[in-house]
């Protein structure tokens, strides 16, 4: 069954991951809801830019998805959800001691609970529909861990955790719910990380990303957002309609170590 018309939700997807998938849904012929806490011409520029180039409907709903109340709303003010992609998330970097609640509280707010909403808002209309996929984008934190990200690996292990049970919950519709698991991506979340890496280990850039950021990547390149993205439209399609409740990593043998 083609993809085409259907009606996809990326949370998050006003830069890096999220658009790139919004990009290829759209190529795809999906309607898409680009999303973002923020409400600026540039946002809804994004969104007429896909519709120009796809030939689709592609609309931008700024809502916050740190709040429950826009998750919920951000489904509703959509108008149907056939694909839903919880993609929107932060980082910060502190040891466990020093890690500001605040922090804390932000990053399990938009990395984790943020899915328990929309997909909570999402599931009846994909049952009633007869279709639906989501597609979690965890990380490869979400299988392994690493020291100073405490908020950041124990939301993405929940959101693996998330998927798991809602593709339970849904076995017997045809809906599929899997955490996709990226290792590293340049992305702005990354690119914003090197300065302070740079000042903490006095390390040039390009040694950052050599001997910090893919130092766990036996391929020793990063993931390109293109490769997710056609990694979603693989769990989207048909193909993929017996793949539930599972892990999908893109992440140069990351996991494998
Ligand atoms: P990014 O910073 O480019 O994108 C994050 C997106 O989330 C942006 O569109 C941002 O506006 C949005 N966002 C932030 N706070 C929000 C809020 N309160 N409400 C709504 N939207 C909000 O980063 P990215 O690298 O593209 O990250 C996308 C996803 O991929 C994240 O969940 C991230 O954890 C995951 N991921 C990234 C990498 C990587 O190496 N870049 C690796 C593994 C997983």
């Amino acid at each position: 069954m083609s993809l085409s018309g259907k009606n996809a939700i990326i949370t998050g997807s006003n830069s890096g991951i999220g658009l790139g998938i919004a990009q290829e849904l759209a190529k795809l012929g999906v309607n898409v809801v680009l999303n973002s806490f923020t409400d600026r011409d540039v946002d809804h520029a994004l969104a007429a830019e896909i519709a120009k180039d796809h030939g689709v409907k592609a609309r931008y709903i700024g809502a916050d998805m740190s709040k429950g109340d826009d998750c919920r709303r951000l489904i509703e003010e959509a108008g149907g959800c056939d694909i839903l992609i919880n993609n929107a998330g932060i980082q910060h970097v502190a040891a466990i001691e020093d890690f500001p609640a605040e922090k804390w509280d932000a990053i399990i707010a938009i990395n984790l609970t943020s899915a328990f909403h929309t997909t909570a808002a999402a599931v009846t209309g994909m049952r009633s529909n007869g279709w639906g996929r989501i597609v979690n984008i965890a990380s490869a934190h979400g299988l392994t861990a690493s020291p100073y990200k405490s908020a950041y690996i124990a939301a993405k292990h929940g959101i693996v955790g998330l998927s798991k049970t809602v593709a339970l919950e849904t076995a017997t519709d045809p809906i599929t719910c899997n955490a996709l698991c990226p290792g590293y991506v340049l992305t702005p979340l990354i690119d914003s990380q090197i300065p302070d890496t740079m000042k903490e280990y006095d390390m040039t850039r390009e040694e950052v990303i050599k001997n910090v950021l893919l130092k766990r990547q036996p391929s020793k390149e990063f993931a390109t957002i293109e490769q997710l993205a056609g990694t979603v439209a693989f769990l989207c399609s048909d193909s993929a309609a017996q793949i539930t409740g599972t892990t999908i990593s893109v992440d140069g043998g990351w996991t494998a170590l």
